[in-house]
């Protein structure tokens, strides 16, 4: 059989990162020929409850493109949800990975430690708001580094109870299932969910019009009645929400409820796996908001693409496991470590924060535009290189969750990646790698305007 991951002459070549053209070019009929053959292939191996959103399969990716098997180029407007802020296949982060994994691929931190692995720490406590001594453990996944923080959390405090968001989104396994507030299809029937996790409402301003310190107020009464602080070990909150819908609450929500921890003994955890990272136009969107969380988790963008997670936080609270509490097997791979490290430094060395507020300036001038001619789109909402648009009726706030998905995947079709997220899934969001070159983002904005007019309503 032939390998379809070696495209041939005609499509696309080996090597990814920012050398790739930077150009939307559709070579074939979307999904081509060889991602059919995938996809066919797939059907009979791959579990049908794996979902992918995009038809075609990837075979190079860099600067602000995928690169499809068929050879079809396209803006990429997702980042793998988050991950490759610094770019796909960023040399750095190449170069530190292949550097790595000639010297040792896998001691297991639990068994011979290396160094890397404590920088990574080092760095992680330095970059998490607050002037207070820091700890960091890793992990593998963002649902691990949430669990985790809820291991600490109730070790330290030696209470049980924790406390989420409407809307939330934390991670599929057992624990964060339970935390996350989506049913479809994140829970459905795979129940019974973890105990002692209980909801408070969110702010959000597009449907409650209430301003932060009155959510916080609303939020804070249905905790100290439903749950009470002395059961509380910890509040688990995005600070702008990622699968949830990318609400950003009012300004004054998330202040007021960490104020409110602290003075209840409760431990704050700012839920950053999406947010983290340079994403929000800072390297902490906690930082945006005044915050120093207890716990700060931490994925998605860490590490360019590889997979490695952190807890980060208050000392007292790290160190409050009996030792051999925390770990796991490939809890901070050495590899994904020195992708961390490489991505650290372009989020140090070449101002990433900055980065993602230039293109936060873009995403708003092209989405308020669109806005602008468009009944459709109720809300423009987000931070940095994390922005979004809610859809609605015309003149409502009832959720167009088919007017996303047509857009999605016409875009697509188009030669633009671009995901839809929100408990109604009627939320296009923007997640483009830093390494999007400007001209590479006005095009793909161009394409999204043609398919968002093809059905416009005239009036407004
Ligand atoms: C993606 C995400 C998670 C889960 O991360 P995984 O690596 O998929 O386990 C948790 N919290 C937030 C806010 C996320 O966006």
């Amino acid at each position: 059989m032939t390998t379809l991951s070696s495209p041939d002459a005609t499509s696309a070549p080996a090597v990814g990162g920012p050398a790739l053209p930077q150009e939307i070019r559709l070579r074939t009929e979307v999904p081509g020929p060889l991602s059919r053959e995938l996809a066919a292939r797939r059907v009979a191996a791959v579990s049908a409850a794996v979902g992918s959103s995009m038809p075609f399969y990837a075979a190079v990716a860099g600067g602000g493109v995928v690169v499809d098997v068929d050879g079809n180029s396209y803006a990429d407007l997702g980042s793998g949800i988050a991950v490759t802020t610094v770019g796909n296949a960023d040399p750095a982060v190449v170069a530190a990975v292949g550097e790595q994994v000639g010297r040792f691929t896998h001691t297991c931190f639990m068994i011979t430690p290396y160094d890397s692995y404590v920088a990574v720490a080092e760095r992680l406590n330095a970059l998490t708001p607050g002037d207070f001594p820091k700890r960091t453990a890793l992990f593998s996944t963002g649902a691990e580094a949430v669990e985790n923080a809820v291991k600490v959390a109730r070790a330290f405090t030696g209470r049980q109870a924790v406390v989420v968001f409407d809307h939330a989104y934390h991670g599929r396994t057992n624990l964060t299932m339970a935390m996350t507030a989506k049913n479809m299809p994140y829970k459905n029937g795979f129940g019974p969910f973890a105990p002692e996790v209980y909801r408070a409402p969110l702010s959000y301003p597009f449907r409650d019009g209430l301003d932060g310190p009155t959510a916080a107020a609303r939020a804070i009464a249905t905790i100290e009645k439903q749950v009470g602080a002395a059961n509380l070990a910890a509040v688990v909150v995005e600070p702008v929400q990622g699968e949830g819908g990318f609400i950003v609450p009012a300004p004054g929500f998330l202040p007021a409820i960490a104020a409110w921890a602290r003075e209840n003994g409760v431990v704050f955890v700012a839920d950053e796996v999406q947010t983290g990272i340079a994403r929000t136009g800072a390297v902490f969107a906690s930082h945006l908001e005044g915050i120093e969380p207890d716990l700060v988790t931490i994925a998605k963008g860490v590490a360019g693409g590889l997979p490695l997670a952190a807890v980060t936080g208050r000392a007292e609270i790290l160190d409050a496991p009996v030792v051999g509490g925390l770990g796991g097997t490939y809890g901070g791979n050495p590899a994904a470590c020195a992708a961390a490290l490489a991505t650290l430094d372009a989020v140090e060395h070449e101002d990433l924060p900055a980065r993602a507020r230039q293109l936060e300036g873009v995403l708003l001038r092209r989405l308020h535009a669109l806005a602008a001619v468009d009944p459709r789109v109720g809300d423009v909402r987000g931070r940095g290189a994390m922005v979004a648009v809610e859809l609605v009726r015309p003149g409502t706030t009832e959720p167009d969750a088919a007017l996303a998905k047509r857009v999605a995947a016409d875009a697509a079709r188009r030669g633009v990646i671009v995901l839809t997220c929100g408990t109604d899934g009627n939320v296009l969001r923007f997640l483009p790698p830093l390494s999007i070159p400007d001209a590479l983002l006005e095009e793909a904005f161009d394409v999204l305007d043609d398919v968002f007019a093809t059905d416009r309503p005239t009036a407004r």
